[in-house]
């Protein structure tokens, strides 16, 4: 039986716009009560648009950015109480993953340095090092030869492990991949995937994994969650969602997926507009202006998260 490692209650997290002075205070709502569960050994995909704040939810989880409000409760503790010194307790079990691992390495340092850096600020003592640094590479592909190479000398594919390596040296409990492989060849993107799926029955590793790309999502998930200018309008368990899927969003995200089969009937959705600025989100439903479904109700009443059939969908069409 699977039991659960995460819960996340209503998170909020609001950023405040630059205003003149006489203006009262205005804010972005970058995520607006975002609750899910993640339970040991599995895989949450979150997708959306860009601006969509997936990427801030997880950011939030791990406190790279402190949420406005809501709980993040791992193993029974609401995280988002403890002080900053504790919370380093909590960052060995949580790590992440970026899009551009150059971006969160220094260039400075060997692929060896990087990935016992994290050893080193938790305090693993100094003999374990180099046996968990070894079985570490080796866990992710690479070869004991590269340990003192520099990482421009490696492909994308390659930084991307350097990455991941980074990321599981502490063995955690928890890695939230923030769109892992969008950076990658499509070819590169499926021996990544791989090994995340490989690192998850080897490691027993729960992931959020934070895509774009519904495809990808497909692939390696259990459950995913569909975000929309801040909110989750949707969540379910991969099957369910991919073959019938219930909120109009969901559903023209992945009429857009492309075909894998030349003979399969598809009808893509074309959604109509932009996606509105979250400084000025549209009135009650925020996806009315794009929503062939729309009706007053939903221009006025945002709708909440309800059950569906054992989903949840956040939806007018589906609440009585
Ligand atoms: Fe469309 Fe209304 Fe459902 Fe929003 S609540 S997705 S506008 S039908």
């Amino acid at each position: 039986m699977t039991s659960k490692l995460l819960e996340v209650k209503g998170l909020h997290k609001s950023f405040p716009l630059k205003n003149s002075l006489f203006q009262q205070k205005r804010f972005v709502h970058a995520v607006n009560g975002v609750t899910l569960e993640l339970n040991e050994g599995e895989t949450i995909g979150i997708v959306g648009e860009s601006g969509c704040g997936k990427s801030t939810t997880g950011r939030c989880i791990l406190r790279l950015i402190e949420p406005t409000s809501g709980e993040i409760i791992f193993q029974g503790k609401d995280i988002t109480k403890i002080r900053k010194q504790e919370m380093k307790r909590f960052r060995r079990d949580i790590q992440m993953v970026f899009q551009n691992p150059m971006d969160s390495m220094n260039p400075k340092l060997t692929v060896a340095e990087i990935i016992t850096e994290p050893l080193i600020a938790h305090s693993i003592p100094k003999e374990h090092r180099y046996r968990i640094l070894k079985e570490t590479m080796e866990l992710v592909g690479l070869s004991e030869s590269q340990l003192n190479r520099y990482p421009h000398e490696f492909s994308g594919g390659q930084r991307q492990r350097i990455g991941i390596a980074r990321a599981i040296t502490l063995r955690p409990k928890i890695v939230i991949l923030d769109e892992p492989v969008s950076a990658l060849d499509v070819s590169v993107q499926s021996q990544i995937l791989n090994l995340l799926q490989d690192l998850q029955e080897e490691l027993g590793l729960s992931y959020i994994f934070i895509s774009h790309d519904l495809g990808v999502v497909e692939h390696i998930a259990h459950k995913v969650g569909v975000m929309y200018l801040g909110e989750l309008v949707e969540f379910a368990d991969k099957d369910q969602l991919f073959t019938e899927p219930l909120h109009p969003y969901t559903k023209a995200l992945i009429s857009a997926i492309p075909k894998s089969d030349p003979d399969e009937v598809k009808e893509r959705i074309i959604l109509q507009g932009e996606l509105p600025s979250p400084a000025n989100p549209p009135a009650g439903c925020k996806f009315h202006p794009r929503c062939a479904h729309a009706n007053e109700t939903c221009m006025s009443l945002n709708p909440i998260l309800t059950d569906v059939n054992g989903r949840k969908v956040a939806c007018h069409l589906y609440q009585e």
